[in-house]
């Protein structure tokens, strides 16, 4: 409950559509409230894909390809982070249930590191031990999120006529792979 990771400006908490749709549901959101607790993010023309996003789908907006992730207050906070405690705990997104760890498949199997940003994590080496059950069951779960999320970001980009950030964040509530 540190809020560390909360409030760095420079990390990324990208969502998937289950995501969306358990922060949806968790507080009564309709897409167009939702809308303004997400951020699109756009890479400028000659900047390159960030090392963290590199395995996440960028989705067609009418401002171009983005990343889809919680937006950041002025300082640089989480928009959910309130008085350094998450206002929506039950139903975080789940970069954020699995911070510090990252999770990738590697060879139709489960690999797993840390994130680059570990060094401002202060529950690093405290606290219980994370059983290795309990890391693969959240890897699994993670990259199960991602997949889902890369198959639908895929059919809407090649079939969304007018893509809009507001018609994805509709299009994602309504469809059934994202149902929690
Ligand atoms: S959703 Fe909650 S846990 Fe995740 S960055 Fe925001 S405040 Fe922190």
């Amino acid at each position: 409950m540190c809020g560390a990771c909360c409030r760095l400006d420079t990390l990324l908490v990208t969502v998937t559509g289950k995501d969306l749709n358990r922060i949806s549901q968790a507080l009564g959101l309709s897409a167009g409230e939702l809308l303004r607790a997400l951020d699109f993010y756009v890479l400028k023309e000659d900047e390159a894909v960030p090392m963290g996003l590199r395995d996440i789908p960028r989705v067609n907006t009418e401002r171009g390809a983005a990343y889809v992730a919680l937006r950041k207050t002025p300082n640089g906070d989480c928009v959910f982070l309130q008085d350094n405690l998450c206002l929506i705990h039950a139903a975080r997104p789940s970069a954020c249930r699995a911070f510090p760890f990252v999770f990738q498949e590697d060879k139709g199997g489960l690999a797993w590191g840390l994130s680059a940003v570990k060094e401002i994590c202060p529950g690093l080496g405290r606290g219980p031990q994370v059983s290795a059950s309990n890391l693969y069951e959240t890897g699994n779960e993670v990259l199960e999120e991602i997949s889902i999320s890369k198959e639908f970001i895929d059919e809407w980009n090649r079939n969304a006529q007018t893509p809009s950030a507001i018609s994805y964040v509709e299009a994602v509530l309504r469809d059934g792979r994202f149902s929690v």
